[in-house]
């Protein structure tokens, strides 16, 4: 029974969101309709972590839920909230900015069947979202904020959205800007956002699934759990949100043929409580803490 479930879970927590999300947005609520689906696999991921942990230390508590669910409610949430539409940031950015620049260059297939568009935009968006993070990784100046999301000892869903509001915009950027550039329709940032939705649970969340061949072309909890590795030459690899394709082209795929490392954090220590978090980034003492060189701390 273990065992169907950890090959049939990732498959099917993926393709049913979709699935559901396309009766979502195809009903006269769709932001409420998506919202209620993404509630619902989520719960489904946490009944999964209880019944097939990958790790078992990861189901205690580490001091952090009420911080990570904090970032999530800030960078994805507060947007939402503001506008009443149940849009997660993405979502919302794409609707305020893509009336503005879309129409500027008529370069998108709006031809396509749906399906089609969406694959391109996810694999266009991907380059932005592959070279933010790998920038976040090896620049020390955008590490300052990733670091945040790197510094939890545990993944689990509720990890997912632990971003620091600069890192997420950042990401969302360089991200969508090219679509939006093209002329994507709204749609289409929809479906972006329900994808990266659907992913960011997945690949964050501490079920032992067997993902087999989807290692190699979407980022799977098995890929992401060696991006999370304290070992820098373990976690400087598997950039790819969503999917794998530039880390395959330009050299960060990793997947060793070993369970993939339980030993995850970072060398340096992120402040305790939520505002303080937001707040280190941006003083001198707080980077060293971020960096592991405090001074305080000798
Ligand atoms: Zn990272
Ligand atoms: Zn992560």
């Amino acid at each position: 029974m273990k065992t169907i479930l950890s090959l049939s879970s990732w498959p099917l927590i993926f393709f049913s969101g979709l699935l559901l999300t396309c009766f979502a947005f195809a009903s006269e609520r769709p932001m409420l309709g998506f919202a209620l689906v993404y509630a619902g696999e989520v719960l489904l991921l946490l009944l999964l972590e209880r019944h097939i942990p990958y790790e078992r230390r990861w189901l205690l508590p580490d001091g952090e839920t009420a911080n990570s669910i904090a970032h999530t409610l800030l960078t994805k949430g507060l947007v939402q909230l503001l506008a009443l539409l149940g849009a997660i940031f993405p979502m919302l950015a794409a609707m305020v900015l893509q009336p503005l620049a879309g129409a500027r260059f008529d370069l998108w297939p709006a031809a396509l069947p749906m399906f089609l568009q969406v694959a391109m935009a996810v694999v266009i968006a991907e380059l932005g979202l592959y070279w933010s993070h790998r920038i976040a990784h090896e620049r020390l100046f955008f590490w300052r904020f990733h670091a945040l999301h790197h510094s939890v000892v545990r993944l689990w869903v509720i990890n997912t959205g632990r971003f620091h509001i600069a890192d997420s915009l950042f990401k969302v950027a360089l991200s969508q800007i090219p679509l939006y550039l093209m002329g994507a329709p709204l749609q289409v940032f929809w479906w972006l956002g329900a994808v990266t939705a659907f992913m960011g649970i997945l690949t964050h969340c501490n079920v032992d699934m067997r993902t087999g061949v989807f290692d190699y072309i979407f980022s799977t909890p098995r890929l992401h759990r060696w991006h999370h590795s304290k070992d820098i030459r373990e976690g400087n690899t598997n950039y790819g949100e969503n999917v794998v394709v530039f880390d395959l082209l330009f050299g960060t795929y990793f997947n060793p043929d070993r369970p993939s490392s339980t030993d995850i954090g970072i060398r340096g220590e992120i402040a305790k409580g939520f505002l303080g978090q937001l707040a280190q980034p941006f003083s001198k003492e707080g980077v060293r803490q971020i960096l592991g060189r405090s001074t305080k701390n000798g």
